[in-house]
C-alpha cells in the first residue's frame, strides 16, 4: 500500500517520561508504515524546555497558531522535586498554561468507551464532554481573613478616578473571611465561541450551567454573554445542523446529567469544570481513556491525553522492566490531529487512516487484549494483559485488516 501524502504539517510537541516512550512506539508501529508524516517538530521535553529558557513552549504554540493544528505529549510540569530532579535553571510553567493562553483556548474532555467497561452511571452510554472555562473566578481571587468588627466593601475605581462601593459584610463580633473574584467579558466570550464551535464541529448539543439566579450580576453575566453569542451567531448554524443550545441552572444540570445517556458538550465555568470533569473522568472508567483537545475561538486545535507522564510506569522503564501502559489517549490525540489536518486539508484518505486506527484501537480492547489499568475494570471475560509495546502491535495486526 502506498503511504497516505500530508499536505500542511502537524505541529507536534514532543514530552516527557513514558509517554515520551509511547510516543515514538506509536509513530513507530502505527503511524511511518502508513503515513508519509509531515509534522513541525518541537521537543517539550523537559531538558530541552530548560536549555531553551522555556522558548520552545512559546514557538511551539506560534506555531499552532500558524499551522492551525497540533498533537502533545503529556509534559511534566516543574515542581520543587523536578528542580533538583533535572538540574532546573527556573520552575518553568506548566506547558499546557502557556499554550492555553497563547491560543485562548477551551479544554473539552472526552472518554473513550468500549465494551467491558461499564461506566459507574449505567445510562452514560455515549460520551459526555466536558469544557472547563480556565480563566478567573476562584482561581484568581483576592482573599483575606479579618477580623471581628471590620467593615469590607468592594471599590471599584474606574478610569477617571470615580468610586462605586458595595458593601460586602459589616462583621460583627466574630471575625470571618472575605474574597473578591473577578471574570472579563472578552475571556467569556471567546469561552462561548470556542463551545459552540466544537458542537458544530462534533454535531453535539451544548449545554451550560451557571447560578444566575442567585448571582445576579455575575453568573447573570455569563448567561448573557453565552446568550448573545448564541442568539446572534450560532442559533441558525445550530439549526441546520439539528444541535441544540441548553441552558439551565448548576443544580437542575447536575440532576439532569446523572439522568442522561450522554452524548453532549458541557460547557462549565471554571471550578464546575475543575470538579465535574474529575467526576466524569472517574465515573468513566479510566483517566487513561480520556482525551482532550484545546480548541481557539478562532479554532486552532490542539490534542492530547488527559492523564499526565505516568512516572511511576517510566522509572520501571528505566530499571529495564516491562510496563504495561495505556497508550489509548496519546493514540486519539494523533488520531484526532490526523482526522482535523485531513478535514482541513481535504485529504479523505487521512481521515479515512485516522477512523481505522481508532477502530482498531477499540476492537482490540473488546477483544480482550489491553494493559493493566483496563484489565482490573474490564468485564470480559477472557481478557489477557499485555505490556505496552505488545498492545500498538496487536493494534497494528487488526489495523492491516481493516485498511
Ligand atoms: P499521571 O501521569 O496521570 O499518572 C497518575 C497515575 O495514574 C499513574 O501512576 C498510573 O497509576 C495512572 N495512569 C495515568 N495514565 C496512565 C496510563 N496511560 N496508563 C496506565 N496508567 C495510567 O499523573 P501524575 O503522576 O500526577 O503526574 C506525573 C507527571 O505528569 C507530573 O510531572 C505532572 O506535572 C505531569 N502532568 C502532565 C499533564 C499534561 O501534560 N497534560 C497532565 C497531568 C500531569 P499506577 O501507577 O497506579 O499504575
Ligand atoms: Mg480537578
Amino acid at each position: 500500500m502506498a503511504k497516505i501524502q500530508m499536505k500542511t504539517p502537524l505541529v507536534e510537541m514532543d514530552g516527557d517520561e513514558m509517554t515520551r516512550i509511547i510516543w515514538k512506539m506509536i509513530k513507530d508501529i502505527l503511524l511511518y508504515p502508513y503515513v508519509d508524516l509531515k509534522t513541525e517538530y518541537y521537543d517539550l521535553g523537559l531538558e530541552h524546555r530548560n536549555e531553551t529558557d522555556d522558548k520552545v513552549t512559546f514557538e511551539s504554540a506560534e506555531a499552532t497558531k500558524k499551522y492551525g493544528v497540533a498533537v502533545k505529549c503529556a509534559t511534566i510540569t516543574p515542581n520543587a522535586d523536578r528542580m533538583s530532579e533535572y538540574n532546573l535553571k527556573e520552575m518553568w510553567k506548566s506547558p499546557n498554561g502557556t499554550i492555553r493562553a497563547i491560543l485562548d483556548g477551551t479544554v473539552f474532555r472526552t472518554p473513550i468507551l468500549v465494551k467491558g467497561i461499564t461506566p459507574f452511571i449505567p445510562t452514560w452510554t455515549k460520551p459526555i464532554t466536558i469544557a472547563r472555562h480556565a480563566y478567573g473566578d476562584v482561581y484568581k481571587n483576592t482573599e483575606m481573613q479579618v477580623p471581628a468588627g471590620a467593615k469590607c466593601e468592594i471599590v471599584c475605581t474606574d478610569k477617571n478616578g470615580n468610586e462605586t462601593r458595595s458593601l460586602i459584610h459589616q462583621f460583627g463580633g466574630s471575625a470571618g473571611i472575605v474574597q473578591g473574584l473577578h471574570n472579563v467579558d472578552a475571556s467569556i466570550a471567546s469561552f462561548a465561541r470556542s463551545c459552540f464551535n466544537f458542537g458544530l464541529d462534533t454535531k453535539q448539543d451544548v449545554w451550560f450551567a451557571t447560578k444566575d439566579t442567585i448571582s445576579k450580576k455575575y453568573d447573570h453575566r455569563f448567561k448573557d454573554i453565552f446568550a448573545e453569542i448564541y442568539e446572534k451567531e450560532y442559533k441558525e448554524k445550530f439549526e441546520n445542523a439539528g444541535i441544540t443550545y441548553f441552558y439551565t441552572l448548576i443544580d437542575d444540570a447536575v440532576a439532569r446529567v446523572i439522568r442522561s445517556e450522554g452524548g453532549y458538550i458541557w460547557a462549565c465555568k471554571n471550578y464546575d469544570g475543575d470538579v465535574m470533569s474529575d467526576m466524569v473522568a472517574t465515573a468513566y472508567g479510566s483517566l487513561a481513556m480520556m482525551t482532550s483537545v484545546l480548541v481557539s475561538p478562532d479554532g486552532v486545535y490542539e490534542y492530547e491525553a488527559a492523564h499526565g507522564t505516568v512516572q511511576r510506569h517510566y522509572y520501571k522503564h528505566l530499571k529495564g522492566e516491562k510496563t504495561s501502559t495505556n497508550s489509548v489517549a496519546t493514540l486519539f490525540a494523533w488520531t484526532g490531529a490526523l482526522k482535523k489536518r485531513g478535514e482541513l486539508d481535504a485529504l479523505p484518505e487521512l481521515v479515512h487512516f485516522a477512523e481505522k486506527l481508532e477502530q482498531a484501537t477499540i476492537q482490540t480492547i473488546e477483544e480482550g487484549v489491553m494493559t493493566g489499568d483496563l484489565a482490573l475494570l474490564s468485564t470480559l471475560p477472557n481478557k489477557k494483559k499485555v505490556d505496552t509495546e505488545t498492545f500498538l502491535q496487536e493494534i497494528n495486526e487488526r489495523l492491516k485488516a481493516l485498511l
